[in-house]
């Protein structure tokens, strides 16, 4: 069968499309509790354990450098605060390696584009899906205006917890009239600018170069709406 990745006829793995240690935190004593209420959102969790028969052993290596990279700088320890208590401030987590964090967010991306499972069925990058998979490929993350990446950090509304357990799979959405996919999983919801890129007025918000990532806090029983608190923030029409 031919690895989705390098194309080469071989042996395909089972591969995970959303990584198993972004479910790691479900499972923690203080976590287990679910406090998030699916029934809210326009989409169900994404479960533990889904995989399909996508990429080789090389291939796996590849996209696990990243992996292995993003696990440990976001879980070990966690580079988000247990409690975010501020409604409406922007934190900025800095120090992160741009080109590892670039890849391994379109990495998770462009898995679920690629696969033909129903519960990524609203991925779909079309001729996108090509250039992520070249750049993954090339080790090549491009500028941080090449699918501008930007992101929320998911608190529960009373608590003010940052929420792990809430893992949704990519959804399309219109920002600016351009297409976006947004998904959401380690306490972030994370928005892709996908045709053109976005627009340079999102720069503010965006993944930068330097491994800056601004993080303006949303709760979770807003998920469907997190856009506009970008739009409250005056920068989209
Ligand atoms: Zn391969």
């Amino acid at each position: 069968m031919q690895c989705r990745l390098c194309q080469k006829d071989c042996t395909l793995r089972n591969s995970h499309i959303i990584p198993e240690f972004l479910y790691r935190p479900l499972y923690d004593e203080k976590h287990r509790a679910l406090l998030v209420e699916p029934d809210s959102l326009d989409r169900p969790f994404v479960q533990k354990g889904l995989r399909e028969k996508l990429l080789c052993d090389a291939c796996e290596g590849h996209l696990g450098r990243w992996e292995s990279y993003f696990a440990g700088r976001w879980f070990d320890p966690n580079i988000l605060p247990d409690e975010v208590p501020l409604p409406n401030q922007v934190m900025t987590v800095s120090g992160l390696d741009y080109a590892k964090m670039k890849l391994f967010l379109l990495s998770v991306l462009w898995r679920a584009s690629v696969s033909r499972r129903s519960e990524f069925r609203n991925a779909s990058l079309g001729p996108h899906e090509v250039k992520i998979r070249e750049m993954l490929l090339a080790d090549h993350p491009g500028p941080a205006d090449a699918y501008r990446v930007l992101a929320a950090v998911v608190v529960q509304r009373e608590s003010r917890r940052v929420v792990y357990e809430m893992i949704l799979p990519p959804v399309q959405k219109r920002v600016q009239d351009r297409v976006s996919y947004e998904l959401v999983f380690g306490g972030v919801d994370w928005l892709f600018m996908i045709s053109g890129h976005g627009t340079s007025e999102l720069d503010g918000y965006c993944l930068t170069e330097h491994g800056d990532l601004p993080l303006l806090p949303v709760e979770s029983d807003r998920i469907a709406s997190v856009l506009a608190l970008y739009q409250n923030r005056g920068k989209l029409r």
